[in-house]
């Protein structure tokens, strides 16, 4: 238990294996054969109230396009309207919850989670989302568990920041919510972010609407009911999947717009961004505006490093889960005496890799997310095939017949500036460049300055001079930065999350800094015994 008994000290949740004939491995088939049998409805959820549109979109499964899932309601104009008047009607009662009744929610869902409802949602995050076994598990079970958990202890470290008292007075810090209510923006590519950026803001007092990804709808529905399930009071948050641009332009004309929490394309919270600005006269306060966008991460190796652990983190790092990790390996730069052997290892393990249907336990990976994924990336494999200015070390294909599966592919690239090294491609597709050993101080300024984006990169190097180098070049070039590690699978209360640049506002996902944005502090003085005389003893005659 903590300090003060309120809280039990949060440890990060233990990734469980699914191994042949596990206990986890039993449930997690049964939940996939019945998740797989069903028409999942997906409606919003307002107020308590569950309200189906009957205007559908359907979730199917990446990896099996004809295999639907479910049916998102998407909200009209009215069940916005509700949402919204739904939050701010509910933020009075919430707001003055106490923050160990409102965490005993959470740590509630958390177990739940951990326990009976695991199975539950990691089935739909491989379903609808198209992760593996383990890619579901470390994110929808061990990532949301660590968030709901963390948070909880976040919450209360900060709340014993205190100032300091005189004698003769009290002062006190009161950690109020915003004042009105916080619009939840979420991403499909993690069932933990969808969730932590629903409950981050309703730990800290808010009350909250929150719009998924069309295609994470499925395991975030069941992620609400959880919520209920734990007990969250009606209304604290408020499920509403519709058209974005709908459900958007509706919320930032409110002038109870108290936050954004986003996580999504860099261009959407330009958006976002850009609409709060035009409305900013309407708010009641100036809303605070949280987004964690794209990336385009670096792998940068110096001769030093070690070709076979480079060569596995390339590969993780840029094939697991597709590709469609915003921390995901997409440029990386190899000296020219290393690539040689780097790249024979890593063609061979790619050889290797197993694609296809995620509930074959066998399968590394998946299919891509949807149809415009698929088009998108498709398209860059075509234009690089017919462009002389890069080579296909491996992979290259795209196929949608069953699913939308592409390739996991290398690129070996005779421009560090081509644009397959600037942007963001959101699959599996890992873009090389290879430079001149001697041009290692040039090549740190060449990381730095390629891309506009500055999530996540890591180094891989034995030369202790260069990782400090690299470490000292490289200081605005990532959030996250690795040394000698892949640069994804972030863990929640060990490595803080998110980039600065155009990859987002840089609040730390997973870690107090997020919190201290859903809260706007009240400073309390109190005198015991004021003055009676105005006078001041300097003025005695
Ligand atoms: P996206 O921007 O397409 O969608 C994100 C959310 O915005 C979804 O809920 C979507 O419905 C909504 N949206 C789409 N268009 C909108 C509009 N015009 N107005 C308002 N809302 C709109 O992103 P995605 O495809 O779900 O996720 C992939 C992107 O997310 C990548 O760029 C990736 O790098 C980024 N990402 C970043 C982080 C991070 O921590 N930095 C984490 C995960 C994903």
């Amino acid at each position: 238990m903590s300090a003060n008994n309120l809280y039990p000290k949060a440890i990060n949740e233990t990734v469980l294996s699914y191994a042949p004939d596990s206990a986890e491995r039993q449930a997690l088939t049964a939940e996939l054969a019945v998740q797989q049998a069903r028409v999942q409805e997906i409606p919003a959820v307002v107020g308590g109230e569950r309200i189906a549109s009957g205007n559908t979109t359907d979730v199917c499964a990446p990896h099996a396009h004809a295999q639907r899932l479910g049916r998102i309601h998407n909200a009209d104009q009215a069940t916005i309207d509700a949402a919204i008047g739904a939050a701010v009607s509910a933020q009075r009662d919430w707001s003055q919850a106490s923050l160990a009744d409102r965490s005993a929610v959470f740590l509630k869902a958390a177990d739940l989670l951990a326990g009976p409802w695991r199975a539950k949602l990691n089935a739909a995050t491989m379903l609808g989302q198209g992760k593996t076994a383990y890619q579901a598990e470390i994110d929808a079970a061990c990532e949301l568990i660590d968030f709901l958990r963390f948070n909880v202890q976040f919450a209360h470290e900060l709340a014993a920041g205190q100032p300091i008292s005189s004698p003769g007075l009290r002062n006190h810090l009161e950690y109020r919510p915003l004042e009105g209510f916080v619009y939840a923006v979420t991403p499909f590519n993690f069932t933990a972010i969808g969730g932590n950026l629903a409950i981050a803001p309703a730990l800290m007092g808010n009350t909250v609407l929150w719009k998924p990804a069309a295609t994470a709808s499925l395991s975030n529905y069941l992620f609400m009911e959880l919520l209920e399930a734990a007990g969250l009071p009606k209304g604290v948050i408020n499920f509403v999947p519709g058209d974005p641009v709908a459900v958007s332009n509706a919320v930032l004309a409110r002038p109870e717009l108290a936050g954004i929490h986003f996580t999504g394309s860099t261009a959407v919270f330009d958006t976002l961004w850009g609409e709060v600005g035009r409305n900013v006269l309407r708010y009641r306060g100036y809303p605070r505006l949280v987004g964690e966008t794209g990336g385009k991460d670096f792998v940068l190796a110096h001769p030093s490093a070690d070709a076979d652990t480079l060569a596995v983190a390339l590969l993780r790092g840029a094939f697991e889960y597709q590709g469609q990790k915003c921390s995901a390996a997409s440029r990386a730069y190899v000296p020219a005496s290393l690539w040689p052997k780097v790249r024979e290892r890593l063609v061979a393990m790619v050889e290797t890799i197993r694609m296809g249907d995620v509930t074959d336990f066998t399968n590394f990976m998946g299919a891509v997310i949807d149809r415009r994924a698929f088009d998108r990336i498709a398209g860059h494999l075509q234009r690089a095939a017919q462009d002389s200015a890069v080579k296909v070390v491996t992979g290259g294909r795209a196929d949608d017949s069953v699913g939308y599966f592409i390739d996991p592919t290398v690129l070996e690239v005779d421009n560090p500036r081509h644009t397959l090294m600037e942007t963001e491609l959101f699959g599996p597709v890992l873009s090389v460049y290879v430079y001149a050993d001697r041009q290692w101080p040039e090549v740190l300024a060449l990381v730095d300055g390629t891309s506009p984006y500055a999530l996540t990169g890591a180094v891989f190097a034995t030369d202790r001079a260069a990782i400090a180098q690299a470490s000292d070049a490289l200081r605005f070039a990532a959030g996250n930065f690795y040394i000698n590690d892949k640069p994804t699978g972030a863990v929640v209360g060990q490595q803080p999350f998110g980039g600065a640049r155009r990859s987002g506002t840089n609040d730390k996902a997973g870690s107090p800094l997020n919190l201290l944005r859903w809260v706007s502090p009240r400073t309390v003085k109190e005198t015991f015994v004021p003055p009676a005389d105005y006078r001041y003893p300097h003025m005695a005659a």
